[in-house]
């Protein structure tokens, strides 16, 4: 089950399962979802105690995790030249006053953007951006929702976009919301599906437990390949 606790005054949100283990086990995953495995006996309190004396290895990991998000080559100057990422493939971002259109206009491999200063350009891309990825995301719940239908799930009661730092998605069951990082945008389309299978799959299941991976791989068999994609972004 999912749990809270507060670390060097940072809430860390961890899923704790009890198993025939010998001794508490820490995981953190590419994803930045962390997760505790204890024998059955022990209390919350061994736990707790257990991952304050790993709490900075915890954050630093952590902090790797954000930082494999954040440097998926992202556009940061700007300028025309700049090499960025489309779903995963390297594209060059053209800016130009002169172009005979407003806005953005993308032809694979290049975007072109009508703009006098990088600031425009970062205002226009980036709500370009953002557009796409919303585009991309419920083009894949078309396709994936029915298939959870089948499972009895209800599609999503809200879907929404956010830019975070360590989490691709959240799910959360008792809303029914899901909530898709726009750092998406730069990874590839599989990678995509993945994650919105994975979030649909918590409305079965709000664990990582062996039945959720069932569902994902009912839904997705090559889901475990996916997933190691995400270990380079
Ligand atoms: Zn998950």
């Amino acid at each position: 089950m999912l749990r809270q606790i507060v670390l060097d005054g940072k809430t860390l949100e961890y899923e704790l399962t009890r198993k025939r283990v010998r001794n508490i086990n820490l995981r953190i995953n590419p994803d930045g979802s962390v997760k505790v495995s204890c024998p059955a006996r022990t209390s919350v309190a061994e736990v707790e105690r257990f991952l304050r004396s790993e709490s900075a290895f915890i954050f630093r990991s952590l902090a790797k995790v954000s930082s494999r998000i954040d440097n998926a080559a992202r556009p940061s100057t700007y300028e025309d030249g700049e090499q960025v990422k489309v779903f995963g493939e390297l594209c060059t971002l053209h800016v130009s006053p002169g172009f005979p259109f407003k806005g953005v206009r993308y032809s694979y491999p290049d975007i072109y953007v009508c703009s006098d200063s990088p600031e425009k350009t970062q205002r226009l891309y980036e709500k370009w951006k953002r557009q796409k990825l919303r585009d991309k995301v419920s083009e894949m719940l078309e396709y994936y929702v029915p298939m959870f239908e089948r499972k009895g799930v209800k599609p999503p009661a809200a879907v929404a976009f956010r830019t975070m730092t360590s989490r691709w998605g959240v799910c959360s069951p008792s809303t029914g919301k899901i909530t898709f990082n726009y750092n998406l945008f730069e990874t590839p389309e599989e990678l995509i599906a993945y994650i919105v299978v994975h979030e649909m799959a918590h409305f079965l299941e709000a664990n990582h437990s062996e039945r959720f991976w069932a569902h994902v791989e009912d839904v997705m068999p090559d889901y475990k390949a996916r997933r190691k994609l995400l270990r380079e972004y």
